[in-house]
């Protein structure tokens, strides 16, 4: 089961993934999470990574499907895989279809959870993410009576901090849904026109999303592999 889960910036589509791969087992790749893994241990990769990502633009073509060539290639993709994040340009989805062709794989399925951008500049400008352990929070979960929601503070799950992402600031957002717009929309029509993409509405609550997108994985590929 190949997957790629399709959407603009805060769409839900990383939690959604996450879900998924404790469904059925499968490796999650985030490019997002990969590229600041890099800028944290400051490679080469990752200081050249950092600038661009931090104004909402995106890393190279090039850069990034060899990053997800050398993913892919690894032992615990040989029964399929999650791709959150990627592709994000036209370019990378040819890139994407040979690749697969050289593994003798392909995508089966795009799942694209659409959300109005009003609402991902909501979420996104009130999230926040834990350095230690990865969780992402929304404003919700820590300012429940609705104040404001600080820029750093302790987390919930793990004790260790959680911070605001540089791009989650709302001028960064902004840019990285008119890229998305721009760049990645065109990532789905290549999919729609295989037949390859199925839409979920991702403005209801987070658990009904997964309750669709795990619904529709079961018809399509059986309970679990
Ligand atoms: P994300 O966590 O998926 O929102 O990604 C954060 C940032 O990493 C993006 O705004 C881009 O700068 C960069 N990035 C992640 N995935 C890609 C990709 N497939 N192509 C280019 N840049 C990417």
């Amino acid at each position: 089961m190949n997957l790629i889960f399709l959407g603009a910036p805060g769409s839900g589509k990383g939690t959604q993934a996450a879900r998924v791969k404790d469904r059925y087992g499968l490796p999650h790749i985030s490019t997002g999470d990969i590229l600041r893994a890099e800028v944290t241990q400051q490679t080469e990769l990752g200081r050249e990574a950092r600038a661009i990502m931090e104004s909402g633009r995106l890393v190279s073509d090039e850069i990034v499907l060899a990053m997800v060539k050398r993913r892919l290639a690894q032992s615990d993709c040989g029964a399929g895989w999650i791709l959150d994040g990627f592709p994000r340009t036209r370019a990378q989805a040819e890139g994407l279809r040979g690749i697969l062709t050289e593994l003798d794989s392909d995508v089966d399925l795009g799942v694209l959870i659409q959300v109005e951008p009003e609402e991902v500049v909501r979420r996104l400008s009130s999230r926040r993410t834990c350095r230690g352990c990865g969780k992402i929070f929304s404003g919700a979960e820590l300012a429940p009576d609705g104040g404001p929601v600080p820029a750093e503070g302790v987390c919930p799950a793990c004790g260790g901090s959680y911070y605001q992402r540089d791009d989650d600031r709302e001028e960064t957002i902004r840019e990285r849904l008119r890229v998305y717009e721009e760049q990645t929309r065109p990532v789905v029509d290549f999919y729609s026109v295989e037949d390859k993409v199925v839409e979920i509405d991702g403005a209801q609550p987070v658990d009904a999303v997964s309750d669709a997108v795990l619904s529709i994985l079961r018809d399509r590929f059986g309970e679990r592999e």
